[in-house]
């Protein structure tokens, strides 16, 4: 077991309820999007995040960001507790912690210049000579594949890629430890996209980076990650090592996610699939018991009456599933990654 001051990340039992407006005499109702979860990220690691959308995943990222207040549970970050700390004494912190958002024509100013979007941040945290502002802004830039040329230019003057790379320099400058990255190639085109993950990559082993890498996408999120937790309706349903999480899922949530991927070349073969009924519940209104169990195959009696906690089957493989241990789903992502990892060559490492 790891002793928890080396992780640079740890959260433990987070829960984010939204209040929904109704009468007022009426019971106070909520949307659960995250609702206890709990692990560790280690320096230099990478963790996806993986889940459909409404898992969950993105409060997740915004709370640790400390962008939105955590109903509960605890934030540590360099083994401080941030969860309720002011946003005066954070400041010293924030300066550690990075982000890239989906979409870098919203998260980047139209009206700012790529010089005056990368100062920005040095300014407010305290670096006021010009000479050392401008050496760090061109060392950035070069780091992300750009270049002086691109100083005084707007957001609109740019491709999709290149906006990301500078939303990426910004999110870099003040050399943090944790980078969240929320989507960060959803919105790019495939050959974009890869050099764009490569770039990510890059950077990482460059500068030791830990990034938590919130995506849907299987492939990308798999090329990314050293761990990965796949959400639920609020919820981790399994974490495990990406390798293991690939070729020996346990929860069928994961299985029926995970062999939900589209084929690089559709109908080349004919793959078994675990196929879901159904639409998820709502989050206002969640099934007692294993929140999957109205979609899943295997449940059973005891399946809708108890949730199951998310237990360690195996060495660092943790899964909540009553029954993770007497069924085998993982047949049905072996055979269908092994001939994703085969035919979407662009994204080797
Ligand atoms: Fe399915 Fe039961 Fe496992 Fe939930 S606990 S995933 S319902 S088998």
């Amino acid at each position: 077991m790891q002793k928890t001051e080396n992780f640079l990340l740890r959260v433990q039992e987070l829960k984010k309820y939204f209040p929904v407006k109704r009468g007022f005499f009426k019971k106070p109702l909520y949307i659960k999007a995250v609702d206890g979860v709990s692990f560790n990220v280690s320096k230099g690691e990478t963790l996806g995040i993986v889940g459909e959308s409404g898992s969950g995943k993105t409060t997740l990222g915004l709370m640790i960001l400390k962008l939105i207040k955590p109903t509960a549970g605890k934030i540590f970050f360099k083994n401080i507790d941030i969860t309720d700390m002011s946003e005066r004494k954070f400041r010293k912190l924030r300066r550690h912690m990075g982000v890239v958002f989906q979409d870098p024509s919203a998260s980047l100013n139209p009206r700012m210049t790529v010089k005056e979007a990368l100062k920005r941040p040095l300014i407010i945290h305290g670096i006021k000579e010009e000479k050392e502002i401008n050496r760090r802004i061109i060392d950035i830039l070069k780091k992300v594949g750009l270049g002086e040329e691109h100083l005084d230019r707007y957001p609109h003057e740019f491709s999709g890629g290149q906006q990301q790379r500078i939303a990426i320099a910004r999110a870099i400058i003040l050399n943090p430890e944790l980078i969240v990255l929320d989507e960060p190639t959803s919105s790019l085109d495939v050959s974009v996209q890869a050099q764009i993950l490569n770039l990510l990559l890059k950077l990482q082993r460059e500068l030791n980076l830990t990034y938590l890498f919130i995506s849907h996408d299987l492939t990308v999120v798999r090329h990314m990650s050293d761990r990965i937790a796949v959400m639920y309706l609020g919820k981790i349903v399994e974490i495990a090592d990406t390798d293991e999480l690939f070729g020996n899922a346990m929860h069928p949530y994961t299985a029926a996610l995970l062999s939900a991927a589209p084929l690089p070349t559709p109908g080349a073969r004919k793959i078994k699939r675990l196929m879901v009924t159904g639409e998820p519940p709502s989050p206002i209104n969640l099934p007692e018991g294993c929140r999957f169990h109205p979609r899943c195959m295997y449940s059973t009696e005891k399946c809708k009456l108890q949730e199951p906690p998310l237990l360690e089957v195996k060495r660092s493989h943790f899964v909540a599933c009553h029954r993770a241990e007497e069924i085998d789903v993982s047949n049905y992502v072996r055979e269908l990654w092994t001939t994703i990892t085969e035919e979407a060559s662009y994204l080797r490492k």
